[in-house]
């Protein structure tokens, strides 16, 4: 039996839901029971009904799916699957920026480690992060870790002051991506599309900016032929065009997430079959991080 068969036969077998994010490699995406952005994983998480449930993606994303539902076995092929971006904030930074800003309110990039999450007042991903931070009382928020997502934010809100936490926080898989990217799709007569994790310039150069999911959105429903070009991690084109094989999308082939590739179809099939890794997390830390990352989900209700 080919491996992608057995994973099929495992999740009927043991009742398990495997999600995948966007960024999987296109044989995960294939196999998995749901492929989406952050928050659609978060909202799929909290709804889950299966007993075990296989995060394919990177760590906080299956630390986030144990929180949101704590009576449930969540797995992680690969332990060693995890976000640069998420490992550039602790918790003593966190705490240093709330002390700096007694009055301002904590925002947290879902792309954070459940420690730092325990200590937001909410999370956001990059779907929501505007609509959060518009939402609260507070003139000043930290956002944090993602620089580039904060200056996205403070584009969209000028009311409030957004402070940056670490200042140069940023993903180094979409902080490779210039000007220059965007003129080049320009010049193939395509819309462009950045993810706000891509720095300001970027950003400003672009036809739109959106999170993974929204860029699902943008697509749909569009003439059949015409092009985009999006400047996001690689797979996001295997996604799309999957979806939409009328379009003709873009994607540049070396616009790589190593952790996110770290994930193989044999490492989900001796996850499912050895039930590893689990994910364990301390009591007070799943406790505290799960309320700001409800506050969220409640938020988009
Ligand atoms: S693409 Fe960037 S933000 Fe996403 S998991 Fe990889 S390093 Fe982290």
């Amino acid at each position: 039996m080919k491996t992608g068969d057995r994973i099929c036969a495992l999740k009927e077998e043991k009742d398990a839901l495997v999600l995948a994010h966007n960024y999987q490699r296109p044989e995960i995406q294939d196999v998995a029971d749901f492929v989406g952005d952050s928050l659609e994983l978060a909202r799929m998480a909290e709804s889950a009904t299966k007993p075990l449930v296989v995060f394919c993606g990177v760590l906080f994303m299956a630390e986030t799916a144990k929180i949101l539902n704590p009576g449930k076995k969540v797995l992680v092929p690969v332990r060693e699957a995890t976000c640069p971006l998420a490992d550039q904030l602790t918790p003593g930074m966190l705490a240093r920026a709330r002390a700096d800003h007694p009055g301002a309110a904590v925002v947290l990039y879902i792309n954070s480690t459940a420690a730092c999450k325990a200590l937001a007042d909410v999370v956001c991903t990059s779907a929501n992060a505007v609509g959060i931070v518009r939402s609260l009382d507070a003139p000043e928020v930290i956002v944090a870790p993602d620089a580039n997502l904060a200056a996205y934010v403070q584009s969209q809100v000028p009311e409030k002051r957004i402070i940056a936490v670490p200042p140069g926080g940023h993903c180094y898989v979409h902080q490779d991506f210039t000007r220059q990217d965007v003129f080049s799709g320009r010049e193939r007569g395509d819309t462009v599309i950045c993810h706000p994790e891509c720095r300001p310039e970027v950003q400003e150069a672009s036809d739109h900016v959106a999170s993974t999911g929204g860029m699902v959105q943008i697509l749909r429903g569009q003439p059949p032929g015409r092009g985009w070009t999006v400047l996001t991690e690689r797979e996001m084109g295997y996604r799309l065009r999957r979806l939409y094989p009328d379009q003709v999308v873009h994607v540049r082939d070396d616009a790589v997430c190593r952790d996110m590739k770290k994930t193989t179809l044999r490492d989900l099939l001796l996850s499912l079959e050895q039930e590893r890794y689990e994910v364990v997390l301390p009591g007070e830390t799943m406790e505290n991080a799960r309320g700001a990352i409800q506050r969220m989900l409640e938020a988009g209700r």
